[in-house]
């Protein structure tokens, strides 16, 4: 299979210095491994309502004034709904997804009712009440069935082992974290868990890198690719950029968005977004000479197969 790697940023807001670091090493692991492999860049619009018009264009400005240029006209979630259907349909059909019509009140009742402490802004796991039916309620979102509604079960998503190439070992129950996650709204969008691995799949990514932040989805990604038969790519989360107050920098949080108005801005934000991931200072004067000096250091640091 080709080398493929991505960068996929939702158009919520311009690319910031963590959002950088993310396109950087994940273009620096693809040219690590030669001139056959690819970069591509994916914009990660299916939660609509969370994106701003002119956003994703922007994003690909700002990285091609960094000399990020993707090696294939980049993709939008929004135009490849037909693919995150099927893959819904093939889930439900081999009883791993089903309609659910819990509103977060309701969710929060029956866990209260099942003894399960609730943590402000915490984590909720489904407690299943829809898992045998909607109990005549209209459906709000499709779940994904992390122990499978029928025979074959599959009792590794109990203790789902993965490989992460900076952070190491990995492991994570997603039944009793998260338990069975939303894979889409009634009222349309995609969710992320279910749209990143099926265009992960759909475009041949054989290897994954991107900001610690997302670490914990992997194990969910993970026992959705298994239900659906596809391969796991190998993956590695990059350092998160924190802010001055020592919190992880985020759009959230008011992340300054990059200047890469001129060579010049843009070579500095390279610089801080090389730093971050260990990579020395350039010695260049423009953005393509400090990425084609980075390559070899990120060969050493990171280890990319061959
Ligand atoms: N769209 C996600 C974000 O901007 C990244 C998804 C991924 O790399 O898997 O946070």
């Amino acid at each position: 299979m080709t080398p493929t790697g991505r960068f996929a940023p939702s158009p919520t807001g311009p690319l910031h210095a963590g959002s950088l670091v993310a396109a950087l090493a994940s273009w620096l692991d693809v040219r690590a491994r030669g001139p056959q492999a690819r970069w591509l860049v994916r914009i990660e619009d299916a939660d609509t309502a969370r994106c701003l018009p002119g956003l994703g264009e922007h994003i690909l400005g700002q990285l091609a004034a960094c000399g990020l240029q993707p090696d294939e006209a980049p993709v939008w979630q929004t135009r490849r709904t037909a693919f995150y259907q099927n893959a819904l349909d093939r889930l439900t059909a081999m009883h791993r997804a089903y309609p659910c019509g819990c509103s977060r009140k309701d969710i929060e009742i029956a866990l209260a009712a099942q003894g399960v402490p609730l943590v402000r802004h915490g984590e909720r796991p489904y407690p299943g009440t829809c898992r045998h039916g909607l109990h005549g309620r209209p459906a709000r979102a499709w779940r994904f069935a992390i122990d499978a509604l029928a025979p074959p079960l599959d009792p590794a998503v109990h203790d789902l082992r993965w490989h992460d190439r900076r952070l190491g070992p990995q492991s994570q129950d997603v039944a009793a974290t998260v338990g069975d996650f939303v894979l889409r709204r009634a009222d349309g969008p995609w969710a992320y868990q279910l749209a990143v691995v099926v265009d992960d799949a759909e475009q041949g990514v054989t290897d994954i890198v991107r900001g610690e932040d997302l670490a914990d989805n992997t194990a969910r990604q993970i026992a959705v690719q298994r239900a659906l038969g596809l391969p796991t790519p190998s993956y590695l989360h990059t350092p998160l950029v924190l802010a001055a107050d020592g919190q992880k920098l985020s759009k959230q949080n008011g992340a300054q968005p990059l200047d890469t108005g001129t060579p010049g801005a843009a070579l500095a934000a390279l610089d801080a977004a090389a730093r971050a991931l260990g990579l020395p200072s350039p010695d260049a004067a423009e953005p393509a000479q400090a990425l084609a000096g980075w390559v070899g250091a990120w060969r050493v640091l990171y280890n990319p197969r061959p």
